[in-house]
């Protein structure tokens, strides 16, 4: 029985979220295998740096004129993602798969998905009864390939994307089995964090999973690891309540990045990264790189915990303190410091 995550890159950008997602799925130490179904070709050294990451990578085409259910599809350019991120369920040499966006980020191992039945999702904050298809268990077949090829010709997807067509073809997740929904922490939507403020106060230290969905994407800001900073290219994306709350996620986000994907590489930039290479110390040595974060071994048991850590996890939150977000920034980091093997 072989288990794997799978995700899916069409360009550099999407490469590097993928990067990132791969290694934090390591550094939570995944007994799974990792997938990335490629619809683009990466230069060698981005190749190489997604084969250290990844055990396998399979390239997948958007069309191929030489398949009658593709050919079909041409008609509705607009299908082309959808219809790559669903060639995951011909990937039958895997029993079970948990599909992930290139956009997400584990923090916490979630290999308990795997016990799960196809199709088990958390639900989209967009419009709760359906699921978001960021993170979703599926099992491999090519019978159902066939019949979502069918429904994508006969139907189409009613939002364009491979979202409203599995939840037209798994349209009875809401209603049927609650086991098939998955808890929100494995798919956190980090954008949307800001519109329900005292959830993500009592629950931001739970999430296993962040969900960078959106347009605004991690790998569009810069982060400074001298003063363990995040900037945005406009300062309207930075002053935004939305950004606040993000912005622990992003720095997370820009950690594991510098820790796990940089040292892959050999020159310090990758495809899109210059705005990273610009910042001053994102190519720096890592012991000075998390010096902000607390003394040289002081994470794993001995993780630093403020004197209302406590009453935090009991759920006794200071919605108006100053430590608001540093309490799940904190969570963050001791989670990825100890998991990663930072030191
Ligand atoms: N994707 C990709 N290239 C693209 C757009 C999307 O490879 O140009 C893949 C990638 O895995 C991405 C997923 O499709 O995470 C879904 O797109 P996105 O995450 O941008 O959608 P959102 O979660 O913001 O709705
Ligand atoms: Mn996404």
């Amino acid at each position: 029985m072989t288990e794997a995550y799978v995700t899916l890159i069409t360009n550099d950008s999407y490469a590097k979220g993928a990067l990132v997602l791969g290694q934090s799925l390591r550094n939570c130490a995944t007994t799974k295998k990792l997938v990335v179904l490629l619809g683009y070709k990466p230069e060698p050294q981005l190749r190489e740096a997604l084969q250290k990451t990844f055990d396998e990578l399979i390239e997948v085409s958007l069309m191929d004129s030489g398949d009658a259910t593709r050919l079909a599809l041409m008609a509705r350019p607009e299908l082309g993602i959808t219809f790559t991120k669903l060639q995951c369920w011909t990937l039958t040499h895997y029993t079970k798969c948990v599909f992930m966006d290139a956009d997400t980020l584990v923090v916490e191992n979630i290999d308990d998905l795997f016990a799960r039945e196809e199709l088990s999702a958390a639900p989209d904050v967009g419009w709760p009864d359906m699921f978001n298809t960021g993170v979703f268990v599926f099992k491999p077949s090519m019978e159902t390939y066939g019949k979502l090829m069918e429904l994508a010709k006969s139907e189409g997807s009613f939002d364009g994307g491979d979202q409203g067509l599995l939840n037209s073809y798994f349209s009875d997740w809401s209603t049927t089995d609650i086991s098939r929904h998955l808890p929100f922490v494995y798919n956190m939507a980090a954008n949307l964090t800001y519109s329900y403020l005292p959830a993500l106060l009592k629950f931001g230290t739970q999430v296993k999973v962040v969900h960078f969905l959106g347009s605004s994407k991690p790998w569009h800001f810069s982060y400074s690891s001298e003063n363990d900073n995040v900037y945005g290219g406009s300062s309207s994306a930075t002053d935004s309540n939305m950004f606040h709350t993000t912005k622990p996620f992003i720095r997370t986000w820009w950690k594991v990045f510098n820790h796990s994907v940089q040292p892959l590489f050999t020159q310090e930039t990758v495809g899109e990264t210059t705005q990273s290479t610009s910042v001053p110390s994102s190519g720096a040595p890592i012991s000075s790189e998390t010096g902000s974060t607390g003394p040289k071994g002081s994470f794993g048991d001995g993780v630093p915990r403020p004197a209302t850590q406590d009453q935090w996890e009991r759920g006794e939150v200071n919605y108006t303190g100053d430590d608001r977000f540093q309490n799940i920034q904190r969570h963050l980091d001791a989670m990825i410091y100890k998991n990663g093997n930072f030191y």
